[in-house]
């Protein structure tokens, strides 16, 4: 169960998936990225994954090692998608119904978001700030610098 030939997140760790902007953070045990937006669209900007490098399912397949570096890197994300996109709320979603390899969705409430749109509904709302390829990826970059420059995660 270390990684899958034919599952989208596995191919995406090993650069067979488009990442815009390269991974925002990875190590031994944990990747994030950034939501690619459809060819010639835009992305709901600031919509991310976090996962564990392993093919792990779900939250209750996690060892403790990555548990820990998943929270780790939740929080960290969390932060620096705040502190870029001045956002209100980061919301935390694991669903996993259709890719058997666990992805914490970390999606952004932009500021000003109307009530309606809060929580499931939040991509929803027309006027959410979205990104095409190259507004994404300067995003990633800024979201890579904010989290190295709290300090690596300790083994
Ligand atoms: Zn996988």
């Amino acid at each position: 169960m270390t990684e899958r030939a034919d599952c989208f997140v596995c191919r995406k760790h090993r650069g067979e998936e488009p990442v815009p902007g390269g991974p925002i953070y990875e190590d031994g045990l944990v990747y994030a990225s950034h939501k690619a937006p459809p060819l010639d669209g835009r992305a709901y900007l600031g919509w991310c994954f976090v996962e564990p490098r392993r093919h792990a399912p779900g939250l209750a397949d996690l060892t403790d090692a990555e548990a820990q570096a998943i929270g780790w890197l939740v929080a960290r994300l969390s932060r620096a998608l705040k502190a870029e996109l001045n956002a209100e709320q980061v919301y935390a979603f694991v669903i996993g119904d259709r890719v058997p390899h666990l992805h914490v969705h970390l999606i952004p409430r932009h500021l000003d978001a109307p009530r309606e749109y809060w929580g499931l509904r939040v991509d929803e709302w027309p006027e959410a700030p979205k990104g095409d390829e190259a507004e994404i990826a300067a995003l990633v970059a800024r979201l890579r610098t904010r989290i190295q420059d709290e300090g690596l995660r300790k083994e």
